[in-house]
């Protein structure tokens, strides 16, 4: 009796997302409930596992081995239960999500009495269409193993291409972005592209161009004027044509328009100018919008982003909180959204995990102030820029940290010694340029909904 008394009296509290938020605010709270009979620790994502974003693009140029990136949840947080799963529904009235099916298996619907969310963003495409019917995107694993792929691909088809417009087509890659994920994209296509070409004879430096395509007045905005210059100038003398105050208009497949952006429209004189970069690539990495999920769901949202208080709770729904990229959170300093980084997203997860176990203690809730710990981004050929410790630092000292600083990041004894040793083996190794041909991707199915309680027969 007492047992099933115990059962029914547990606190469930279920986190959505396992991402750099999700993963953090878990580990929080198994820190403080992980032996609590009590409370029940629930998490679903998509993925079963945390991809540490940052290496992305060292995936892409293939310095770094795949599954190097990722850490499994299930490895890590033991006192946490699992569903590996995608999210059709929040229901924050009902207490119930509702997760999908898959082709195998049906969907359930779980309850909760608290509730974290961390869903994270998806590209956003600001409804171009063709951009994303053909560009290439890098979010996701599968993202950098597609570019990696294509990129080899389009080697292979220049070295033997004998139409010297085609030819060129295929040597052209553009970048779409100039923030870290299209800045570090770029400069590590331009190692990949230099360190492979050795293999293509009929291919030579001044064939490869690499173009980052940049809407603001600078690259990686985050940063400071001077840094920011360097990282531009440094990039430019590698040969990538980085292009600022200009916009993609359309990619067809074959083509991306851009169009000139004139600050101050009585400096501009006419129509914007437009220009045609013939590319079979376009790297879309301009921008992130919250995922569908939010977007559908019942919360209140600015942009697609949750709308949350001063301690990261949902309005109107106490006892729910949302954390990390999905969420709108406006910097009191210069009156602008944070932006969608890992470092705020983990530190929002710690805020939320305290607020949540002061509500459940019934102790003071914390408001959420953002204190930046500085910035890194590396920008290829063993250079890069970073703010840390008040200090401004660029070229290979910054690379140095920055390789320091995310190797410390990764949790676990075992992925640091493989990510450490894939960057010897590069050093005294070429790349591999073996293309493997794989991916497809998985559709959304609806199939019957079964309780949660009805699934264990
Ligand atoms: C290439 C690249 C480089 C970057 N470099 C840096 C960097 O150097 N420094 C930095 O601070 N930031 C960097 N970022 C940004 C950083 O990755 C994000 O800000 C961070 O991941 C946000 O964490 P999050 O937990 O909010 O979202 P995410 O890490 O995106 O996690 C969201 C999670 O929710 C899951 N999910 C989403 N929808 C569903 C659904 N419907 N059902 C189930 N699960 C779902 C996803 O699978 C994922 O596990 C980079 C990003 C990219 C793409």
């Amino acid at each position: 009796m007492k047992s099933a008394r115990l059962v029914r009296n547990k606190k469930k509290i279920l986190i959505l997302g396992g991402g750099f938020a999700g993963v953090e605010c878990a580990r929080q709270l198994e820190k403080e409930f992980g032996n609590d009979p009590e409370i029940e620790l629930v998490m679903v994502s998509e993925d079963n596992f945390l991809l540490f974003t940052p290496m992305l693009p060292q995936v892409a140029s293939g310095m770094i081995e795949t599954r190097h990136i990722v850490l499994p949840i299930r490895t890590v947080w033991k006192q946490t239960k699992f569903y590996e799963s995608r999210i059709k529904n929040i229901d924050p009235y009902g207490k119930i999500v509702t997760l999908w099916g898959t082709g195998d298996k049906r969907g359930i619907s779980i309850h909760y009495d608290f509730l974290v969310v961390a869903l994270g963003s998806q590209t956003n495409f600001f409804g171009m269409a063709d951009v994303e019917k053909n560009a290439y995107t890098m979010k996701t694993l599968n993202d950098a193993v597609m570019l990696r792929n294509r990129v080899i691909d389009m080697l292979e088809q220049a070295e033997n291409e004998t139409n010297p417009i085609l030819r060129k087509s295929f040597l052209n890659f553009v970048v779409a972005g100039g923030g870290f994920a299209g800045i570090e994209t770029a400069g590590e296509l331009m190692d990949l592209l230099l360190d492979a070409r050795k293999y293509y004879p009929t291919i030579h430096k001044e064939d490869l161009r690499v173009i980052v395509i940049e809407a603001l007045p600078m690259i990686l905005p985050g940063f400071n004027e001077k840094l920011a210059g360097f990282a531009k100038e440094k990039m430019t003398d590698r040969g990538i044509d980085i292009r600022l105050k200009t916009a993609i208009t359309s990619f067809d497949g074959n083509e991306v328009t851009t169009k000139n952006l004139v600050q101050n429209p009585e400096d501009s004189v006419g129509e914007p100018i437009t220009d045609v970069v013939r590319t079979k690539t376009l790297i879309w990495t301009a921008g992130v919008t919250p995922v569908n999920t939010i977007k559908r769901s019942m919360f209140k949202t600015e942009k697609g982003k949750v709308i949350v208080n001063d301690y990261l709770e949902v309005s109107d729904f106490p006892g729910v909180f949302a954390i990390g990229d999905c969420v709108l959170h406006i910097d009191p300093e210069t009156q602008r959204p944070l932006p969608p980084t890992a470092q705020i997203a983990e530190a929002q997860a710690k805020i939320a995990a305290k607020n949540l176990i002061s509500l459940i203690k019934n102790s003071k809730k914390e408001k959420f102030v953002y204190h930046s710990k500085g910035q890194m981004a590396i920008i290829g050929k063993r250079s890069g820029i970073a703010t840390f410790l008040g200090m401004n630092i660029s070229g290979f000292w910054a690379w140095l940290i920055w390789r320091n600083v995310y190797l410390s990041k990764i949790t676990t004894f075992d992925k640091k010694t493989r990510v450490f040793l894939d960057w010897v083996i590069d050093l005294f190794f070429d790349r591999d340029i073996s293309r493997l041909k794989i991916m497809k991707r998985e559709t959304e199915k609806e199939y019957k909904l079964l309780d949660e309680v009805d699934d264990v027969w």
